[in-house]
């Protein structure tokens, strides 16, 4: 793949060319390629020279980088790991509730397994600190008068770059490439640099782009049981659709980029009266479904998200529906006893009609009920989920043009037909089934989202983890807030942050008192020693 191509695909959909698998931030990618390529360098990466692609070994460098990437690796393997181990200690201690020795033998195994975290993550901030220690270029003289200023163009650049850049900045960077790994889009770079001996293709190197694949690219990467018919075929099928004159272009269009190659051919064959190919399974030919399929997409008024993608997916929306199906009702606390929450008010946005940037087209149907509300916070709203008319929680969430409820059950129905005018006895085929996320899957990213978060707590969020005498004894949040020079419950968005990170724990009394969890302890003497 080359640059001005992977640019200009991330710009522009090329309504008969590309088929469109996903999409990445621009305004994170080249900033993100400076800040990998700065790091490898402080790290070391493989460094050839051109011509005869021999591999530079400096006399200094060689050892001393190699030995910091591989500590660094080591450490991060730790901190995964024990992330691991703390979850399924979790989970278990959760199933094994009414076992209070065992219980205790979880409790003990989830905090034995922080503890390893957190003596990883030290480790790691000191091989960042040592990596810091500027490291001698050795016998390696590079002449910076073009990469230099080349990567402060980059960097600054939010991802708009004029076509002459783009060609400019092919020459220094000869191979770009993008890679779905497990839900997430990385990027893979060689920079290449003038030396006094002439030149040198400095990597690769590689960094992960804007959090993971939300789109269709990340349904894709489920659906090994679907036939792929190609790019040509699918050329093929959208300029058919579209002479067809019963489907519009943006409706051809999401039906090419449809991972269901199904799809399509059910619309060809109802507008052109084409034979459906030998491979289509039964379930997808049941007449009622296929006359459904048929509607939504030659509608004339039909609009879907603009850019051209089949699918979002929504991580925090699957966790919920799967914590539903496992278990019939449960508060907040549940969830985040599972998973940390980004916000507490997420979960009560599912049980509502729900816009994001994610569903401009039409709100995000609800994947949550609201059962009981009680006065003591948001925390203790009694939840549980859809159900089906068959009695099953529908647990399958997904966004696509043909599923405007946004939930199907495992028995194939979509929740609501009557609402949307569909035949109640349509099932959608077995396929729809993959694109429920999986659990872990759905876990991890909402870790990973609060510690992105964590990383920020900000001065205020500081001083309040540092009043050691009201946190170790415990605290209501007015004697919080009047020590911060405030009052009332004016720091009680901040209490409940604070609690979702797990620093901080709330009684059960009216008003809550706030104490400090052994990490949030633990953090307080970190702040404390940064000053
Ligand atoms: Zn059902």
């Amino acid at each position: 793949m080359r640059l001005g191509s992977t640019f200009s695909s991330a710009r522009t959909v090329d309504s008969m060319e590309a088929q469109v698998v996903g999409y990445v931030k621009k305004d994170e990618m080249f900033p993100g390629l400076v800040d990998a390529f700065i790091a490898a360098c402080r790290t070391g990466l493989p460094v050839h020279r051109r011509p005869g692609h021999s591999t530079f070994s400096g006399a200094h460098t060689g050892t001393t980088v190699d030995v910091l990437a591989q500590r660094r690796r080591l450490q991060e393997g730790v901190i995964l790991e024990a992330r691991k181990k703390i979850k399924n200690a979790i989970r278990r201690e959760i199933e094994v509730e009414d076992d209070d020795e065992t219980a205790e033998l979880y409790r003990g195994a989830a905090a034995e397994a922080r503890e390893e975290l957190r003596s990883a993550r030290a480790a790691l901030a000191q091989i960042e600190a040592d990596a810091k220690v500027p490291t001698t270029t050795g016998p390696f003289d590079a002449l910076t008068h073009v990469i230099v200023p080349a990567m402060a163009r980059l960097k600054m650049s939010g991802g708009v770059l004029s076509q002459e850049e783009v060609q400019a900045l092919e020459a220094i960077i000869p191979s770009f490439s993008m890679e779905l790994r497990s839900g997430k889009w990385w990027a893979i770079a060689t920079v290449r640099i003038n030396t006094v001996e002439g030149v040198a293709d400095l990597g690769p190197f590689e960094w992960a782009i804007s959090g993971r694949a939300r789109g269709t690219a990340r349904v894709a990467a489920q659906l090994d049981t679907v036939p792929d018919v190609g790019a040509a075929s699918r050329r093929r099928l959208f300029g058919d659709l579209v002479r067809s004159g019963r489907v519009t272009e943006d409706a051809a269009t999401i039906l090419r980029n449809a991972p269901f190659v199904q799809l399509p051919y059910l619309v060809l064959h109802s507008v052109r009266g084409e034979e459906l190919p030998q491979w289509m399974g039964e379930e997808w030919r049941e007449p009622r479904f296929v006359s459904w399929i048929v509607s939504i997409y030659t509608d004339p008024k039909f609009r879907w998200m603009n850019n051209g993608m089949y699918a979002t997916v929504s991580y925090s929306r699957q966790f919920a529906a799967t914590f539903a199906a496992k278990q019939e009702e449960f508060t907040v606390s549940d969830l985040a006893e599972c998973a940390p929450i980004p916000r507490a008010s997420a979960y009560h946005q599912m049980t509502r009609p729900s816009s994001t940037k994610y569903s401009k087209i039409r709100p995000f149907e609800p994947t949550l009920e609201l059962v009981g509300v009680l006065p003591t916070g948001i925390h203790r709203h009694v939840m549980r989920g859809c159900k089906c008319v068959c009695g099953q929680v529908a647990s399958i969430v997904t966004h696509v043009p043909e599923v405007p409820r946004d939930l199907l059950c495992d028995c194939g129905r979509m929740l609501d037909t009557e609402r949307f005018g569909l035949d109640a006895a349509v099932r959608f085929p077995e396929e729809y089934k993959l694109l429920r996320l999986p659990f872990d899957e759905c876990v991890d990213e909402l870790t990973d989202r609060v510690a992105a978060q964590r990383d920020v707590p900000g001065a205020v969020g500081r001083r309040l983890m540092l009043l050691s005498d009201l946190l170790e004894d415990g605290a209501t949040d007015l004697r919080i807030a009047t020590a911060l020079g405030g009052k009332g419950t004016s720091q009680s968005t901040l209490l409940g942050k604070l609690e979702q990170f797990g620093w901080l724990r709330r009684s059960d009394t009216r008003p809550a008192i706030w104490t400090y969890t052994d990490e949030g302890r633990a953090q307080a003497a970190r702040f404390a020693a940064d000053g």
